[in-house]
């Protein structure tokens, strides 16, 4: 049987396999075949699971995590939101994600660690549920394609809104709410674009489906704030620290639905998108139609350190040998 999906749609529709040796479930690694569960497990029918979606990049010194630590914290957090604290803490989840990779012989490659409720109660009550945590990963490349990443992407602004403030909680990474991104990014793809951004429920920019939002007027990058309903990312948070690096003001503020049409650059971050321009929004140009200054410095400063290439000075890398071989 082939496991796979497609990346669409600049990735050129190309495959992905999904398998490898071994999957980290509660404590310990398990075959790739044997992580299954019931199909009256909590989680399927409520949609109670957090999860993470990390980066492992090659560099010249060997697989590396990108910001393995924040997104273990981010998870942990979401965790605590929902009352479903693992009994892994941060130390043992930060060694088992490493040894996923070295277990697996990865490089360029996805890593999902998973907390869900399993079998237990039928009921929405999840309190009865067991926690079961997961550590996943398979080999993964660009998401929008180096075409996307250098040209930018064409989006649309969705008739889907985020989650209202007070509903789900946008700053937790919870599977449920990703039905919500789905709608997003059905809608986007049907009518003929790559990506939909969404507005909040007051009708202010929020994000796309699965990434955070940035556009610059001037000399100034303006992004959402946290109760735009948006999640927190790690990587609009590298974002930050590496414009603040070149010198460039970041200002976190609502941001009205058109000025995604008068902005000089528009761009994408997230941990699969990475930094991706956006081109055009409801198929109106944005600025020159193509990436942006900007975006292109800020692209160059965050692939350099993903890819190790620039010294590792925000102790972003984990590199997975390291102190192993
Ligand atoms: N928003 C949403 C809804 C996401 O799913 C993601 C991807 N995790 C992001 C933003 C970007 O977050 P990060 O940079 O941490 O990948």
């Amino acid at each position: 049987m082939l496991y796979s999906f497609f990346v669409e749609p600049q990735g050129g529709g190309a495959q992905v396999d999904l398998r490898t040796d071994k999957i980290w479930h509660n404590g310990r690694f398990i075959p790739w075949d044997q992580a299954q569960i019931h199909v009256l497990s909590h989680v399927i029918h409520y949609g109670s699971a957090i999860f993470e979606g990390l980066r492992c990049y090659r560099t010249e010194r060997g697989p590396a995590v990108f910001r393995l630590r924040d997104h273990l914290v981010r998870l942990l957090k979401s965790c605590h939101i929902y009352r479903m604290d693992p009994p892994h803490g941060l130390e043992e989840l930060h060694d088992a994600m490493l040894e996923l990779v070295r277990i697996n012989q990865l490089q360029d490659s996805y890593l999902r660690p998973l907390v869900l409720r399993g079998f237990g109660s039928m009921g929405i009550n999840p309190l009865k549920c067991p926690i079961e945590t997961y550590l996943i990963a398979w080999r993964w490349g660009t998401y929008f394609g180096t075409e996307g990443l250098e040209e930018g992407i064409d989006a649309q602004v969705s008739s889907w809104n985020r989650l209202a403030p007070n509903t789900i909680p946008a700053l937790a990474k919870g599977t449920g709410q990703y039905l919500n991104s789905q709608l997003i990014r059905m809608e986007a793809t049907l009518n003929g674009y790559d990506e939909g951004i969404a507005l909040s429920t007051d009708g202010t920019i929020s994000e796309a489906s699965g990434m955070n939002l940035f556009l610059v007027a001037g000399n100034t990058v303006y992004t959402p704030p946290p109760s735009a309903s948006i999640l927190l990312g790690v990587t609009r948070e590298s974002a930050f620290t590496l414009l603040h690096d070149l010198g460039i003001p970041v200002v976190e503020q609502r941001l009205a639905r058109e000025m995604l049409y008068t902005a000089d650059e528009v761009f994408l971050t997230g941990t699969a998108a990475e930094i991706t321009p956006v081109r055009s929004v409801d198929r109106i140009q944005v600025g020159s139609g193509t990436r942006g200054p900007i975006t292109r410095q800020l692209q160059e400063e965050y692939f350099a350190l993903t890819s190790g290439k620039r010294e590792n000075d925000h102790g972003w890398l984990d590199y997975v040998y390291e102190g192993k071989v």
